[in-house]
């Protein structure tokens, strides 16, 4: 094994023994909420923010709505999955190319 792979397993384990992990994209949205008497009701107001995250998961579309006070620990997670994500890429083109040059005997 390499020192490059075995620096991606090592921290593929990492991640894998306790971060959290959320698949999906980070959407952010800004609208108004509607009340006359709200700042987001004047033109050139700041309107309000909301975030949700997006996953197609069996078919559908599911929609998860991230509160204020959850959005840096919600964002941390998805960046743990997608580094994840990044490292099973290098891992599985890594013995892709182990096949190709004849290296997984049985
Ligand atoms: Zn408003």
């Amino acid at each position: 094994m390499s020192p490059h792979e075995r620096e991606l397993r090592s921290r593929a384990v990492q991640i894998l023994s306790g971060a959290g992990l959320l698949h999906g994209s980070w959407i952010e949205r800004q609208r108004g909420c509607g009340r006359k008497t709200c700042h987001c009701a004047q033109p050139g107001d700041p309107r309000h923010h909301s975030t949700y995250v997006y996953r197609q998961h069996q078919g559908k579309l599911r929609q998860l709505y991230v509160s204020k006070a959850q959005r840096e620990t919600t964002r941390r997670w998805l960046d743990q999955d997608s580094e994840l994500r990044d490292i099973l890429e290098e891992l599985w083109e890594i013995h892709w190319q182990r096949v190709r040059a004849g290296e997984a005997k049985d």
